[in-house]
């Protein structure tokens, strides 16, 4: 039977469309409006669309944003300084610094200098430990997307045995965390583990977040499996013409749909509900900062 397919672009819609009712009330009831700021460092042309997008974003669903961008040299002490003053700035409920930094700058001390309440992007080291020890927490935005599309489908995933393919701060990690709150069995593979289509065999859920197109192929899928590819790879595509691209995730979808009894499409799938997770991310610090009941299912 042929996998079903978990539309991630009509979810994140709908995660959008209970920020924005949640951030009229918040407007109407309360006279308070949530504030994402964006932090930019450098040129990096990925990096620029991204931060529009969510910028673009933030605005639709009746949010404020606020975009720093600092040139490339800026000195570590005036990021901090940048910082500093949206900690202390009561209308910026969510501060994201947009990665990866440049080389000069020190990741950990950048992400750490966030207020671990309005640390929206989950990575700052207490909400890392909070997290894991199973207490509220900013979860970070691609797990946390992921986790919704697993309890969307499948109601419950407790007892499920789960496969993360990947262990990055980011994503894999925080994914397996999150898989093991909600009670699945959960192995985390990465490029030492021995016979990993073996591993990825067992599978109920698989998450594929290596950064390699198409490295899971169909034979490596347990049949009628759930399949969440986050990966994001762009190849050329001469097919669709001269210097043409194209994206693909981390899993080959066409022979993994064959098998799987779900799975998320590359693109359309993990990548839409980022955003929608960060923007849910930030109304969550806002009901949190005001005291007020936050919205159910928006978070983990
Ligand atoms: P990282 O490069 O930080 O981590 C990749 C992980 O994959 C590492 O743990 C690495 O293992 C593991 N790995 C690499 N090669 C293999 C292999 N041959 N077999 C098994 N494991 C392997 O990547 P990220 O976690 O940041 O991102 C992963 C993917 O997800 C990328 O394609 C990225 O673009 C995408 N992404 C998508 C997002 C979205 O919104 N959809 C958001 C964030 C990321 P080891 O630790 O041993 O080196």
């Amino acid at each position: 039977m042929a996998a079903t397919v978990i539309d991630g672009k009509a979810f994140a819609a709908t995660v959008r469309d209970k920020v924005k009712t949640h951030v009229t009330r918040l407007v109407a009831d309360h006279g308070i409006t949530p504030g994402l700021a964006v932090v930019l460092v450098g040129e990096d042309p990925a990096s620029q669309v991204y931060v529009r997008s969510k910028g673009k974003m933030t605005v639709e669903v009746g949010m404020k944003s606020v975009e720093h961008k600092l040139d490339v040299n800026t000195s570590e002490a005036d990021l901090l300084a940048v910082i500093d003053q949206l900690n202390n700035d009561p209308e910026i409920h969510g501060i994201l610094c947009q990665l990866p930094l440049p080389k000069y700058l020190d990741e950990d001390l950048i992400i750490n200098s966030i207020s671990p309440a309005k640390d929206v992007d989950g990575f700052h080291i207490s909400n890392v430990g909070l997290l894991g020890t199973g207490q509220k927490s900013m979860v970070p935005c691609t797990p946390l997307g992921c986790l919704m599309m697993l309890r969307d489908h499948h109601g419950s995933i407790s007892g499920m045995d789960a496969v993360v393919v990947g262990r990055s701060n980011i994503v894999g990690k925080p994914m397996a965390q999150l898989l093991l709150n909600d009670s699945a069995t959960v192995t985390i593979a990465h490029s030492r583990t021995k016979d990993l289509a073996d591993v990825v065999r067992r599978a109920d859920i698989v998450v594929a977040a290596v950064g390699r197109p198409e490295m899971i192929p169909g034979d490596w899928i347990k049949e009628g499996a759930t399949v969440i590819d986050v990966g994001i790879n762009r190849l050329d595509a001469p097919e669709k013409g001269e210097g043409k691209t194209k994206l693909v995730g981390d899993v080959h979808y066409e022979s993994c749909a064959a098998r799987a009894g779900a799975i998320t499409p590359v693109p359309g799938g993990v990548g839409p509900m980022t955003i929608a997770c960060l923007l849910a991310n930030t109304v969550t610090a806002c009901c949190r900062a005001n005291g007020l009941e936050e919205l159910e299912g928006l978070t983990a």
